[in-house]
Formats: structure tokens, C-alpha cells, sequence
């Protein structure tokens, strides 16, 4: 099978496709055959060295396809079962080993490139609105990158469960995304003389003055201090990614000044802890998708050796929403 291997940390022309051995499931494992595989930020993390990756490496973690074999001790599942996944490593290949308890079976009405596009992206959208701050009836929410993949589904997320939502996006074209994606008001960041000073100013001539009651904020470095500046007394910064860069240490005492902030940093892996919250979260997901209230823009389609592009563009904001490599 053909695979996108990295011989060493480095940019995104490390990525190239190499023939590979098939893959055989072992006990507790499926062999999938690729039908996508989600490009995300952290695959881009490891690719360059910042998160350490042991070498060769074959990036990816998401992605969705059909089952063509079945290890030792896995139940329920047979070879032709279409199944989407988050967290199986080497995911940027022909034939990806899943572990079968992280493979969700996706639904006859789901497409399989839409399921890949909601395993990583889609998962984190819902955990963010629903259980780390859960998003109430008439709150006020910022989003930066409200255009990205997470940002345009948390949105939709968001707006359904009768938030008010602010975005962040990074062009023209990308307002209009977000817009469509329910955002009540949209911040062109990047026209803004100086982020950390003019944003918060922006969000409180939007809500009377008072500030968001949360902000999701997965730019990091560039957009932290704004978020903070950005909420009202007892309001919740989530910080769930660096896409601008890590934000550095951080004197807790600011959280008091600011007026009893909360803040937390959560992972995905942390809210699809068990099997069924998996499937919990997921099967909410796909009903969504089945059920029109939820659309999924992939936004760009890449063969499996076109993956330095596909890290290009992720890397250089010029994506929106999901960004998927097929074989
Ligand atoms: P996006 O599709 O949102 O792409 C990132 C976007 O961030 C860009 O398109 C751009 O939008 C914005 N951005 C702002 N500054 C920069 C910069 N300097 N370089 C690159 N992009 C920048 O990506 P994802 O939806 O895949 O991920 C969003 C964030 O969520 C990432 O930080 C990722 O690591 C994180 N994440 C965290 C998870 C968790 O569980 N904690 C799980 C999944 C993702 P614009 O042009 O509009 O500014």
C-alpha cells in the first residue's frame, strides 16, 4: 500500500508517499481501507517536530473507510462495515490499523468523506459547546477562526443551542463562511491596528458593554490576551489550540483582576474518554448531519501525495473548514 511517510521532523516537504507492507490486523484491531483522511493541526505539531514523533512517521490520527479485516477478539464489527475514527495513528494511508474500540460505525445516510471530516474537528466542536462550557439559551459567545474547521461547526453547535455568537475570521470570504454558519457578528481580526486592545472594545460595543459570557479561542498566542479582555465578570476562556502559536506562561493572579475569570485548556482525548461518550457524542453528530441542522464544508480535497500542500495551506490560513486527503 502507499502512505505518506516522514523520514525526519522538518516542513512540509518531509511529507512524502512511500510504498508500505499491507497492514494485518492484530488482536483488538481493524484494517480499514482509506476513504479520507482529516488533515489537522496537530498532524502539522508533529510533522514539524514540536510535539516529538518517532520516525518513520505516518502523520494523521482521523479519517473514515470500510472495513477489510477483522483481529482477534473484536466483536461487532465485520469486513464491508463503513466506520470513522479520531485517534488511530498513520491515518495518511491506503490501509490504516484503528484500533475497534475508537472506530464509530458511521450511518448508510452519512457519506464517509463527511464522517472523516467530523471525527476530529466535529468531536472537539461538541465537547467545547456542550460540556466544557456548556453554551446556554441568550449567552454571548466569542469564536476566533469562526471559518475553520472547528470554528464553523462549533458555530452551528453554538447558534443551536441559543447562543449568541461573535467570530473572529481572517477575510472576506471567510465572513461570509462564518455568517453562513450562523455567526450573529464577525471581526475581520486581521484589519484591527492592535488585536489585544481593539477586539475587547469591538465585544463590548456588541453586548451593551458587558463582555461574552465565554470565549473558545484555538489561536492562542495572538489572540489570548484579547480573549481575555473580551469576557464579563466570571466569564470562561477555553484555550483549545495554538494555531498562531503556545501562549506563554501566564500569571494566575490576571484571572482575579480580570474579574473572577475561568480558564481551562482541554484536549479531546479527555472528553471521548470512554467508549460510549464516543459513540455518545458522535451519534449526536451524525443525526445532525442526517437531519440537515448540521453542514459539514470540506473545504478542500488533496491526494494522499499532495499532503505538503494540503500542510501549506493549513499552516498558511488560506483553508476553510475541513481539509481531507484521499487516496
Ligand atoms: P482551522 O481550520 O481553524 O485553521 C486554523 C485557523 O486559525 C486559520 O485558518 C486561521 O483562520 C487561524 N489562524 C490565526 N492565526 C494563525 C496563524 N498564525 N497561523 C495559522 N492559522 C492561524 O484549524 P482546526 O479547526 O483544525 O483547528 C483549530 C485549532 O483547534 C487549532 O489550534 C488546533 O490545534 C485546535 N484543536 C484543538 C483540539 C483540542 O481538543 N484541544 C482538537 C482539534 C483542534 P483566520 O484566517 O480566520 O484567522
Amino acid at each position: 500500500m502507499r502512505a505518506v511517510v516522514c523520514q525526519e521532523a522538518g516542513g512540509p516537504e518531509v511529507l512524502a508517499v512511500a510504498d508500505r507492507p499491507d497492514p494485518s490486523p492484530g488482536p483488538g484491531q481493524l484494517v480499514v481501507e482509506l476513504a479520507a483522511a482529516g488533515v489537522n493541526f496537530i498532524d502539522t505539531y508533529l510533522r514539524a517536530g514540536v510535539y516529538p514523533a518517532s520516525y518513520p512517521h505516518v502523520p494523521g490520527s482521523e479519517g473514515a473507510g470500510v472495513v477489510v479485516g477483522v483481529g482477534d477478539g473484536v466483536a461487532g464489527v465485520a469486513v464491508g462495515d463503513r466506520v470513522a475514527w479520531e485517534s488511530a495513528p498513520g491515518s495518511y494511508a491506503e490501509r490504516v490499523v484503528v484500533p475497534a474500540d475508537r472506530a464509530v460505525p458511521v450511518p448508510d445516510g452519512v457519506p464517509l468523506e463527511t464522517a472523516a471530516a467530523l471525527m476530529l474537528q466535529g468531536l472537539t466542536a461538541h465537547y467545547l459547546v456542550t460540556s466544557t462550557y456548556p453554551v446556554r439559551d441568550g449567552d454571548d459567545v466569542l469564536l476566533h477562526a469562526g471559518a475553520g474547521g472547528v470554528g464553523l461547526l462549533a458555530t452551528q453547535l453554538a447558534v443551536a443551542r441559543g447562543g449568541r455568537v461573535i467570530t473572529t475570521v481572517g477575510s472576506a470570504e471567510k465572513e461570509e463562511l462564518s455568517r453562513g454558519a450562523g455567526a450573529a457578528d464577525v471581526v475581520r481580526y486581521r484589519e484591527l491596528d492592535d488585536v489585544a486592545a481593539d477586539l475587547p472594545r469591538v465585544v463590548r460595543d456588541l453586548t451593551g458593554g458587558e463582555g461574552v459570557h465565554v470565549v473558545y479561542d484555538g489561536v492562542g498566542k495572538d489572540t489570548f490576551d484579547a480573549s481575555l479582555a473580551s469576557l464579563r465578570r466570571r466569564g470562561t476562556l477555553v484555550l483549545f489550540g495554538g494555531a498562531s502559536g503556545q501562549v506563554p506562561p501566564f500569571d494566575i493572579q490576571r484571572l482575579n483582576r480580570a474579574g473572577s475569570l475561568f480558564l481551562t485548556r482541554p484536549t479531546l482525548s479527555d472528553y471521548v474518554v470512554t467508549r460510549d461518550e464516543l459513540l455518545g457524542r458522535a451519534a449526536e453528530l451524525f443525526a445532525a448531519v442526517e437531519d440537515g441542522t448540521l453542514d459539514v464544508r470540506v473545504g478542500a480535497t488533496y491526494p494522499l501525495a499532495d499532503a505538503p500542500d494540503a500542510h501549506r495551506a493549513l499552516e498558511g490560513r488560506r483553508t476553510t473548514g475541513k481539509v481531507l486527503l484521499v487516496p
